[in-house]
């Protein structure tokens, strides 16, 4: 099988360059604050956030003068590859066992008292493997170093996010037409899979969600064999990723009339979701975001069928900080990259969603999705 049109992946050197070089520093003026002396880095996306390494294992050990990465003999070449291109000064220890990597992490905290250990990303098994391995050393859960740094991209993150929903964007476009032609929620998925690989990413972001009819009353339905109608509502929340970053888009489509109920569940949510990108800005709480949208969706008598947060921060992982919702008491800063997705869904009768990915500014934010909404998909 050949399969035509496969563009070049999109890759590093399509970028601005991140200035990984300076983000240990960052890290480790938040050390004294946390109350340790170094940070045992396990959870990857951090990993690479503070190397540039994107290999499956691997931990960074970093204390205030030195930072180490120790991974395995697979990623021998490409340790040393990826950390001289991503201008990241540390040590590269390569070891064979996992009890060789706790002796290295041990000897390299021999003379430091307290050590952080990220406790949203350690299980309760790895902990005690550690605290043995450190005898009586002081481990500190620590909540969010590294995220906290993540919060805020450089140009060349948003950069890479931008190139993500840009395919998307296009891989949507492209496809549109097939929609109403007898092709089931499985298929489509699929299509605007292999659209987005031939456009350059590196894969999805997240397992598509394709649900039409009353399959968009579930929020994260998976994609089944039902053939999507053509006078119903059909949820599409699907993205992409390059060179490590997400992208995360829903639309809401009908290629004819879904009926005066689907209508108006729809145009309810796209004016919440317009009230909610209205209110994103830098200094806005993520809280207020997502009242904007509610407020929209409570007045239309849906309160309760609205049953997720409006969004999550978007970029090495497809959900990371800052939450918005209701609960949040995170306030948004510019260049943090969030989603804003209000929903309503009614069992029996479908859902609607409308999401896009914005980079918060000064003034307001820029919408990185930018596939136009609209109803109709003909
Ligand atoms: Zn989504
Ligand atoms: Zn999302």
């Amino acid at each position: 099988m050949t399969i035509s049109n496969v563009g070049d992946p999109v890759v590093a050197s399509d970028f601005p360059a991140m200035d990984v070089g300076s983000r240990a520093d960052r890290l480790r003026d938040r050390f004294s604050n946390a109350l340790v002396d170094a940070l045992l880095v396990a959870h990857l996306p951090n990993v690479r956030y503070l190397t540039g390494f994107t290999g499956s294992a691997g931990v960074v050990f970093i204390s205030l003068d030195s930072m180490t990465l120790i991974t395995d003999g697979r990623y021998q070449t490409q340790s040393r590859e990826q950390l001289s291109q991503s201008g990241a000064v540390a040590e590269i220890e390569i070891v064979a066992t996992t009890k060789d990597q706790m002796a290295l992490v041990a000897g390299l905290a021999a003379t430091l008292d307290r050590i952080g250990l990220e406790e949203n990303s350690i299980t309760w098994a790895q902990q005690q493997m550690w605290a043995n391995a450190m005898g009586a050393k002081q481990l500190v859960p620590t909540s969010n170093l590294v995220e906290s740094l993540r919060l805020v991209k450089e140009p060349g993150e948003v950069a890479r996010i931008r190139a993500a929903c840009a395919i998307a964007d296009s891989a949507l476009q492209d496809n549109l037409s097939i929609l109403g032609t007898g092709v089931s929620e499985r298929e489509f998925a699929l299509t605007l899979e292999v659209a987005m690989r031939k456009g350059g990413a590196a894969g999805t972001s997240f397992d598509s969600i394709v649900a039409a009819g009353p399959n968009g009353a579930m929020p994260h339905a998976r994609p089944s064999d039902r053939i999507i109608g053509s006078n119903e509502l059909v949820v599409i929340d699907f993205g992409c990723i390059v060179d490590g970053y997400c992208s995360d888009m829903t639309r809401t489509l009908s290629v004819d009339d879904p009926g005066p109920e689907a209508t108006r569940l729809w145009n309810v949510v796209q004016q919440s979701q317009a009230a909610g990108r209205d209110a994103v800005r830098a200094g806005v709480s993520c809280r207020e975001v997502d009242r904007a949208c509610r407020d929209i969706i409570d007045d239309a008598g849906w309160a309760e069928a609205f049953s997720h947060g409006t969004g999550h921060g978007v970029g090495l992982e497809i959900h990371e900080a800052p939450r918005v919702a209701y609960s949040s008491e995170e306030v948004l800063e510019s260049g943090y990259i969030v989603t804003v997705e209000p929903g309503v869904y009614l069992p029996g009768v479908g859902g609607v969603r409308l999401e896009d990915t914005v980079v918060v500014t000064d003034n307001g934010c820029e919408a990185l999705t930018e596939f136009p909404k609209y109803l109709y998909a003909s």
